[in-house]
């Protein structure tokens, strides 16, 4: 089969020729039918070598939806044809996070070796994908699968992100996305599905900031020097109760800082390398709460499937064949996909 691989440390992934799977005992064989370009993938290709942690060659693609192709030994809980999509954040499945569904939460994963479909397991942009486990699986009840594969981390990711925050967000409340690519223009959508706040959406692209309008920003300013300034008259001098960076660069969290009202939340979504410095001086208000969410919870990934059957959240998206995956990744990297990039094996 066909599978897109990142090689070699600093060179661009390659499509590749490599056997097609074979499932183990308990575990999923899913034929791919739609896989998600994440920026984390840029960021993972972008670690030096001394420092990057996953075995290569590795199968990319962390946003993954199929069609269930053969049964491991002992599999029963899925059927052969369903479609479904995947769980990303793999966890042990016996501790306490796990138990209630926080896989991205468990705390032995990456103890034990188990790493998630793409960011250290083999990956969806392929045309097949193995899953450890019929656990991980999400079924689609009806959602187009190109729709639904880049809510499994696009489309998770800010809503968990979001839902912790809800309790700041009542009616007259500001809430502040910067970076709407794949996952803040999911992030403006799930705000105004599930808030009544005003959302005043932030980036340096002009195209970027149109798509953020026509899915629901309130208001769209352009991410520079005077941004945090706009933010404080928007919202009469008090700040945005709740700021969401979906860059997380310096220049970004400087923004997110400045532009907080006292007791909101600044939540850090993007890799960007930047920090926060939390304490007297540091430039935050009392009673910030900031936070550095990673993904979200299996339940967590139903409801934000619901939301999109229910035609609440939809991803802007731009497709592509698998062979195309390389250049689309560089596009990625260019700033010039405006919503996600989706490759269909
Ligand atoms: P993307 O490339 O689709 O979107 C990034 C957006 O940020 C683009 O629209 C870009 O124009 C904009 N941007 C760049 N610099 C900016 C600036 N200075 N100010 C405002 N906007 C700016 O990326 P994505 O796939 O949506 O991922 C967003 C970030 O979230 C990445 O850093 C990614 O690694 C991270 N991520 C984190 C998690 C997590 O669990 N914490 C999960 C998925 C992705
Ligand atoms: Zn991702």
């Amino acid at each position: 089969m066909k599978a897109v691989q990142y090689r070699r440390v600093g060179h661009a992934p390659e499509v590749v020729d490599v056997p097609v799977p074979e499932p183990g005992p308990g575990q999923v064989l899913l034929q791919v039918t739609a896989a998600g370009l994440c920026h984390s993938d840029l960021a993972v290709m972008g670690w030096p070598e001394e420092q990057f942690p996953y075995a290569l060659p590795m199968t990319l693609g962390h946003e993954g939806v199929g069609t269930v192709a053969a049964l491991g030994a002992g599999v029963t809980a899925v059927t052969e044809g369903e479609a479904v999509a995947v769980y990303g954040p793999w966890g042990c499945g016996r501790c306490h996070p796990c138990a209630e569904g926080k896989e991205n939460c468990c705390p032995h994963a990456a103890g034990l070796g188990i790493l998630p479909p793409g960011l250290g397991s083999p990956g969806a942009l392929a045309e097949y994908v193995l899953v450890d486990s019929p656990g991980h699986l999400v079924p689609l009840n009806g959602l187009d699968p190109v729709q639904a594969a880049p809510l499994t981390d696009a489309g998770l990711t800010p809503y968990h992100a979001i839902r912790g925050s809800l309790p700041k967000l009542p009616p007259g409340s500001t809430a502040v996305v910067i970076g709407v690519g794949g996952l803040g223009h999911l992030a403006v959508q799930l705000l105004r599905a599930l808030s009544p706040a005003r959302v005043v959406a932030l980036d340096v692209s002009k195209e970027k900031l149109t798509l953020a309008h026509d899915v629901g920003a309130h208001e769209t300013l352009l991410s520079d020097g005077e941004a945090a300034a706009r933010i404080r008259e928007l919202t009469g001098g008090t700040g945005a109760e709740v700021v969401l960076d979906f860059v997380g660069a310096e220049t970004t969290l400087a923004v997110a800082a400045a532009s907080v009202a006292v007791a909101g939340d600044v939540t850090v979504v993007g890799l960007g390398g930047g920090t926060l410095a939390v304490g007297f001086g540091g430039g935050l208000p009392f009673e910030v709460s900031a936070s550095f969410p990673y993904w979200g919870s299996r339940t967590e990934l139903m409801e934000v499937l619901e939301l999109a059957r229910q035609g609440l959240v939809s991803c802007h998206v731009e497709t592509f064949t698998l062979e195309q995956a390389p250049e689309a990744y560089e596009r990625l990297h260019a700033g010039e996909i405006n919503g996600r990039a989706v490759i269909l094996p």
